[in-house]
């Protein structure tokens, strides 16, 4: 069985296998950015069962950084201290605020929960369920998320998300989730059935058009590979949103400016498929 899977553009369904791969490939991963619509995304995608084995965000993310460590300390240094100050003094409240402000109370899944900790803090009008790849991960947040009535799950999302009956939630979370995802509409798709009339979805992801990746390149920090493999834009995150059926309800210029390495948006399923 191949471990390795041929991706085509999941903006606009273009097969870019012809097209000569953008600077921004390292080693055997091939970046292509779409020829019709400038989707740029990873075509050549390890599948679930590796992912779970070998890229499993516990052993990807501390290599990735004692690697950039090593090749540059003093910006590493730099940018880690920004991003403790950002996250001390700037966007502490940003998940929390936008769940209390939208999601009505009832059940609340997060897809890629880690260890359960943004479950763990939800409000207590809120039933928390999640799902994570990962087996150690998700076996140390079960525990604590059953006691409060839900449940971690340890599966890939979309088939973690396909055990769960129609409009079951209320709300969806997928911080720092869907540029790991092969199948991103499919997901949404997904989230769609299983989100109540008039439910939302919050999502985060890395914004491809930051100021931050013109400026460091190949070593932003928004590249990991393989396991990133979708580089959204606002107009990108926008049109597959839009493709699953969901509405904006949030997406300002706060949510998606290029000085932030990563953007925001509040979509809601307020009409039928
Ligand atoms: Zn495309």
């Amino acid at each position: 069985m191949s471990t390795i899977i041929h991706r085509v553009c999941v903006v606009c369904g273009k097969d870019n296998r012809h097209k000569n791969d953008s600077k921004y490939s390292k080693n055997e991963w091939k970046i292509k950015k779409c020829s019709v619509c400038r989707f740029v995304y990873l075509e050549n995608a390890p599948i679930y069962e590796l992912l779970i084995k070998d890229f499993a965000w516990e052993k990807t993310s501390g290599t990735e950084k004692a690697e950039r460590k090593k090749r540059e300390p003093f910006k590493q240094a730099i940018s880690d201290y920004l991003k403790i100050i950002r996250k001390r003094y700037l966007k502490r409240d940003k998940l929390p605020k936008l769940i209390s402000l939208h999601f009505n109370a009832g059940n609340v899944l997060d897809i890629g929960c880690g260890t359960g900790g943004i479950l763990n803090n939800l409000g207590s009008q809120y039933v928390p369920f999640g799902i994570e790849i990962s087996e150690y991960l998700s076996a140390i947040g079960n525990d604590i998320i059953r006691e409060k009535g839900g449940r971690i799950l340890h599966s890939d999302a979309l088939s973690g998300t396909a055990k769960f009956e129609k409009k079951f939630f209320e709300g969806i979370i997928m911080s720092a989730f869907l540029e790991h995802e092969i199948e991103p509409v499919g997901l949404l798709n997904e989230c769609f059935r299983v989100l109540k009339d008039n439910g939302k979805i919050i999502i985060k992801v890395p914004n491809y058009n930051s100021i931050n990746r013109a400026i460091r390149g190949s070593k932003w920090c928004g590249f990991r590979y393989p396991d990133h493999v979708n580089y959204f834009t606002p107009k990108s995150l926008l049109a597959i949103v839009k493709e699953a059926g969901f509405s904006v309800h949030q997406f300002n210029f706060s949510d998606k400016h290029p000085l932030s390495d990563n953007m925001w948006i509040v979509a809601v399923k307020d009409k039928i498929k």
